[in-house]
């Protein structure tokens, strides 16, 4: 059986790994010049499923719980577990009392224990939540690494407007934001994040600071990068940083940690998340088409499981050709 995927962000790589491992004859076609490129390359790259129970359903916990697995299984070395931890400022105590009230998988830390984890945090925050099991990656290394071993295994890449590519069995449609108005219910959400880079300040895990409004996460990259993020907005609008998410985003960095007021702004950018109204993502079958979208904030944590569905409707069709044949 012939497979075309398309997009090559983090849902149609994960799939396309998902294919090659099962023996699958895949092809690529990513209308950008490279993978990662759509909201996937914008992504902080943690795999919090129970952090994220604080505002999704537990279907996503149940189906991202294995997913720091899997990135391990497909790239050894990409993902770090050290778990994530979240912090208040004093004044918003009470965030961390209702964070805790709607989630699990969780210790309390005084200061000494935020202190040993996190040293140069020490003496910042009277208590925080540790969330043990948790991990994070680095997306854009991962996608890159992941498309690099496709490439090594000889999966045909279609890369470029161009693309196009004829003469497949079922075609597998991973292209995100670029299905809004055309899958029912599919919409965009905005989010934005900067890149900070500064030597004063190390960490070693995700670090959600919460607060009523702005709550954000700082998501330690290599050589004193940091990934701050991130808005969520209801639009499709993938355009520029706007001065207000800019100014939120700075100034939740500096209540983290005042150095980061003197980083340098390396990078900032915006993704759209694409979700269906209940925020959680669908592989739907339409005619030779599978779908796989609304991933919305949990492309890394749940493209996994979503690879593994749509693997498991093809192994299904093979098993009948098979049996017809
Ligand atoms: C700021 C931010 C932070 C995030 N943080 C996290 C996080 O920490 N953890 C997590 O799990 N998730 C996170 N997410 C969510 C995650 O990034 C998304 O859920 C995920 O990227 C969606 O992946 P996708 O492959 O569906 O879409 P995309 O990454 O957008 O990929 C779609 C691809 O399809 C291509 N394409 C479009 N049209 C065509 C066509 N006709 N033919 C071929 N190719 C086409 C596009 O160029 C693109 O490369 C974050 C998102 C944002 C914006």
């Amino acid at each position: 059986m012939r497979i075309l995927v398309k997009g090559a962000g983090v849902a149609g790589l994960a799939t396309a790994w998902q294919l090659y491992r099962h023996g699958f004859d895949v092809t690529i076609s990513e209308s950008r010049e490279r993978a990662g490129l759509g909201a996937s390359g914008f992504a902080g790259g943690m795999l919090a499923p129970w952090c994220e129970r604080e505002s999704a359903e537990e279907q996503v916990l149940a189906l991202g719980r294995l997913a720091a697995d899997w990135w391990e299984a497909a790239l050894p070395g990409h993902v770090h577990r050290k778990g994530t931890l979240v912090v208040a400022a004093g004044r918003d105590a009470g965030e961390l009392e209702r964070f805790a009230g709607r989630t699990s998988g969780w210790e309390w830390l005084d200061e000494p224990a935020i202190a040993a984890l996190e040293p140069d945090l020490a003496g910042r925050f009277r208590r925080a939540l540790f969330f043990r099991e948790e991990a994070h990656l680095d997306p854009r290394q991962a996608l890159a690494a992941l498309t690099a071993s496709l490439e090594e295994a000889r999966m045909r890449f279609l890369f470029g407007a161009g693309g196009k590519a004829g003469g497949h069995d079922r075609v597998i449609d991973c292209t995100g934001a670029a299905r809004i108005g055309r899958l029912p219910g599919l919409r965009g959400v905005r989010g934005e994040m900067l890149v900070l880079e500064t030597s004063e300040i190390r960490l070693s895990r995700p670090v959600r600071l919460l607060h009523p409004r702005h709550p954000i996460y700082i998501v330690p990259r290599e050589a004193g990068r940091f990934m701050v993020g991130a808005t969520m907005i209801e639009s499709d609008d993938a355009g520029p940083v706007t001065a207000r998410s800019l100014m939120e985003l700075l100034n939740a960095a500096y209540a983290l940690h005042p150095a980061f007021g003197e980083a340098r702004l390396a990078e900032t950018g915006a993704g759209i998340r694409p979700a269906y109204p209940d925020n959680l993502p669908r592989v739907s079958e339409d005619g030779e088409t599978i779908h796989v979208n609304g991933l919305y904030r949990h492309g890394f944590l749940l493209a996994p499981a979503m690879a593994g569905e749509v693997a498991r409707i093809l192994l299904r069709q093979r098993q009948f050709e098979r049996k017809a044949s």
